[in-house]
């Protein structure tokens, strides 16, 4: 699943190209097509079709960012501004091209679902195997509330404040700290990957009450997610299963991992464990994090 460093190579990776230029037609793939005609939101969330369209074609992209582990599109037409908000869900991705047959993995060729043809003549497309992703079109960010309850970036400097005031909320008190973690109001963009490593090399076991961790603790986890983050996006990412760069190239992040599904422990050569927390499965080593 593309967590925050491989949502930022996405994103550096189309931005030359998109930024600047007008969408001239949206084309959805039939999968989309017949998912909205069965009520599903296939991808294309909270608009039907035609509807998208209307927003979309004859907008310009004025600009794009990195939000937590969403990719924002602000996109304007005679003064009308509308955001494009995106998430690549467990395996999406964005690519940039010629035409179609120009993107360089097979699945992510077969599995594209929206097209946007840009006037430069390049196609923006979105490919998603599983299809979890998504894409809203909105007026503003008011209409999509949760991503307003999106905590500070990490690298901003207001954000561990925002963080340790989480410990003093009832909700994560009594579950593991893992799991408050990985939530994206306590902290953006750390996702599983990340949340393993990060808490390896803070030696704190996942599984640990989030009341339990000292004030030291609580500060040094923060440190090292933010650690594990800039490593991922130094390294491209982590490329373990379908992640790929906009230009479909892999990251290497995997190379640097210590415990997410590794064996064994580089540090003290014992087997690292898993366990599932929260529904997500959690690789640590019982002897170096306590
Ligand atoms: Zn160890």
């Amino acid at each position: 699943m593309p967590e925050l460093p491989e949502v930022e190579h996405v994103t550096r990776g189309i931005k030359p190209f998109v930024k600047g230029q007008k969408i001239e037609e949206v084309i959805f793939s039939d999968k989309v097509i017949e998912g909205k005609d069965k009520g599903k939101e296939t991808i294309i969330k909270g608009l039907a079709l035609d509807t998208f369209k209307r927003y979309t074609e004859g907008y310009t992209i004025y600009d794009i960012e990195r939000r937590s582990k969403y990719i924002v599109f602000y996109i304007e037409n005679n003064s009308e501004q509308r955001i494009l908000i995106s998430h690549l869900g467990m395996a999406g991705g964005f690519f940039v091209v010629d035409k179609l047959e120009d993107i360089n993995v097979p699945n992510y060729r077969k599995h594209w679902h929206v097209i946007f043809k840009l006037n430069n003549d390049k196609l923006l497309v979105y490919s998603d195997i599983r299809r979890f992703g998504e894409i809203r079109n909105v007026a503003s960010f008011d209409a999509y509330p949760s991503f307003l309850e999106i905590a500070p970036e990490p690298f901003d400097k207001e954000a561990l404040s925002h963080y340790m005031a989480w410990f003093d909320k009832r909700l994560y008190q009594n579950k593991p700290i893992k799991q408050m973690i990985l939530d994206h109001r306590v902290i953006s963009g750390c996702g599983n990957i990340y949340a393993c490593e990060a808490l390896f090399r803070a030696g704190i076991n996942p599984a640990r009450k989030s009341k339990e961790l000292n004030h030291q603790e609580k500060e040094m986890l923060f440190y090292y997610v933010r650690e594990v983050l800039e490593a991922g996006i130094k390294y491209g990412g982590t490329s373990i299963s379908d992640y790929r760069h906009a230009d479909g190239s892999t990251g290497t992040m995997q190379m640097h991992l210590n415990v997410y599904k590794q064996k064994t422990c580089k540090v003290c050569g014992n087997d690292i464990e898993t366990q599932v927390i929260a529904t997500r499965n959690s690789h640590f080593c019982p002897t170096c994090q306590k």
